[in-house]
């Protein structure tokens, strides 16, 4: 089987010239859109008890994180990343980021630091600290999960489209890595707004993308919506077209580093088929052979230098 799209394992060998390994921590950090500083209910397909571990809150900071998360990787020669996931890494003020930036340079071998936030999180005076900290590599997750505002709106996502682009060029410009989550089966989308999000996405400087299939989990506004009766999760075989056809029109250059979501245990509540991730990849891959799909096989735009 031929290799169809860029992979992250591709793009880590070329920045770190052999393997690399993520490990997850926790900075007990919050969201603007769960704070009541934007909104209190976060966005609709947000697990009200978040999405971290908790384990700062348990007393655990990053340094204690990060000696029990290196264990294994320990003595196999890979690359670490030191990868802040939960929430909103960048929210509150420039020089909470100071610190987790400073924590994280002090992490023994690290090679790089991967946060994840939100497009209104970001301003000038944080893109320039990231941008000079000293750490070989520093990543941004970024949200923009569709590129329509009227979907933005009704998941109560709390910014717009066009901040998206304006941080994620902010961002790029500062030399920054930038990687957009993008979500396909939004309420009140089909195959097709995921597709136009992907051609929005084309137009930006960003290095990475991650594609999510839309899960309903417990606790979050979007079970409420659907137990109700208020939505229907995208089906199978149209999130496999989303995926297949997201990925011919992706721009050559970008990398792909997610091609579908990852339940927590025991928070899956719909779509059934969610749950076999293995499955679903293997038969997202198994289209791309079958179908003679590459990435980029159907990018119609102009390159866009990074
Ligand atoms: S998905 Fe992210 S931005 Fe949205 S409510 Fe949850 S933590 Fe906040």
């Amino acid at each position: 089987m031929s290799q169809r799209y860029n992979t992250l394992s591709q793009a880590f060998r070329s920045l770190f010239g052999r393997r690399a390994k993520k490990i997850s921590l926790d900075a007990g950090s919050a969201c603007p859109n769960r704070d009541g500083t934007r909104a209190l209910g976060g966005c609709l397909f947000c697990n009200a008890a978040g999405s971290g571990t908790g384990l700062h809150h348990k007393g655990f900071g990053l340094r204690a994180q990060w000696d029990a998360g290196t264990v294994s990787a320990r003595g196999r020669g890979e690359a670490l990343l030191a990868y802040l996931q939960s929430f909103s890494n960048t929210y509150g003020p420039a020089s909470r980021l100071q610190a987790l930036v400073d924590e994280a340079a002090a992490l023994p071998d690290v090679a790089g630091l991967s946060l994840g936030t939100r497009p209104d999180c970001l301003d000038a005076e944080k893109i320039a600290l990231l941008a000079g900290a000293p750490l070989g590599h520093v990543r941004l997750e970024l949200g923009l999960q569709s590129a329509n505002d009227a979907t933005l709106a009704r998941i109560n996502r709390g910014h717009d489209a066009a901040a998206f682009a304006r941080a994620a060029t902010a961002a790029a410009g500062a030399g920054l890595w930038v990687t957009a989550h993008l979500m396909a089966g939004l309420p009140g989308e089909s195959v097709a707004d995921f597709l136009a999000t992907v051609d929005f996405l084309n137009t930006l400087p960003v290095r990475g993308v991650k594609f999510h299939n839309t899960l309903v989990v417990a606790g979050s506004g979007l079970a409420a919506l659907y137990t109700a009766g208020g939505y229907e999760p995208m089906s199978r075989p149209d999130y496999l077209d989303a995926v297949v056809q997201g990925l011919a029109r992706l721009r050559p250059d970008l990398v792909v580093e997610r091609l579908n979501a990852d339940p927590a245990p025991g928070e899956l509540l719909a779509p059934a088929w969610a749950a076999d991730k293995q499955a679903l990849l293997r038969d997202i891959r198994d289209r791309l052979e079958t179908d003679d799909i590459r990435q980029g096989g159907r990018y119609a735009g102009p390159a866009v230098r990074i």
